[in-house]
């Protein structure tokens, strides 16, 4: 699985916006997008005209980094929507929300994407019954998602819940708030993506991925 090893606060402060990966930190005055950190590089500070194409350039990267997803993963989500009927801006959106590690971080049982993706990596989660330990799995509408009953697992999940109370989106319910247990009830919409994203402007996107 590749990671990034940078400090991921670079990606806020390029965006200048926050995109919510390390957890309680985003929501604390540590974080330096509170702190008007300037864009990374030596020239952050220096204002340039964006291009057309840079507007969409940010809008692409925007979303990859908010998932914590790589180029080439993305592009085969790109390659997987275009095949749909349906919009292919949402149907994209849709893929993105039904990852296994986006899941997991709604129903509120990891703080970040980046932990839910660790918590599913380090055998924490089964999947209708079964261990799953791969991040990036589509879930399905039916399939139940669950801590595995040994107290590390459970105490991580449980830590995260009372920690940072999450609004859990209208196409997963809680179903067991003892053991921590959610369930994908139907394929997500444009109205489920995540409040914190849901300014993207997925028609640019659609134009820099097809040029
Ligand atoms: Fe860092 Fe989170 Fe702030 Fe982004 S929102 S700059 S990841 S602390």
């Amino acid at each position: 699985m590749a990671r990034f090893l940078d400090s991921v606060c670079k990606r806020c402060r390029r965006e200048q916006m926050k995109l919510f990966l390390k957890g309680s930190r985003c929501f604390s005055p540590k974080c330096p997008i509170d702190r008007e950190a300037p864009p990374p590089g030596m020239h952050g500070t220096r204002r340039s005209k964006t291009s057309e194409y840079g507007i969409r350039l940010r809008e692409k990267q925007r979303l990859k980094w908010f998932y914590g997803v790589f180029e080439r993963q993305f592009r085969r989500y790109f390659e997987l929507a275009t095949r749909s009927p349906a919009d292919t801006g949402e149907v994209l959106l849709a893929i993105l929300e039904r990852r296994l590690d986006n899941v997991i971080h709604r129903l509120g049982f990891s703080p970040s994407r980046a932990g839910a993706r660790q918590i599913v990596a380090h055998g924490h989660v089964e999947v209708n019954g079964r261990k799953c330990d791969i991040p990036s799995m589509l879930l399905k509408p039916g399939d139940k998602v669950k801590m595995k009953v040994r107290p590390r697992s459970q105490t991580l999940a449980k830590t995260s819940l009372q920690q940072t109370p999450t609004q859990v989106p209208d196409f997963l319910t809680i179903t067991n708030n003892e053991e921590p247990e959610g369930q994908m009830t139907r394929l997500p919409t444009r109205q489920d993506v995540d409040p914190r994203i849901a300014d993207i402007r997925e028609q640019l996107i659609i134009e820099i991925v097809t040029r």
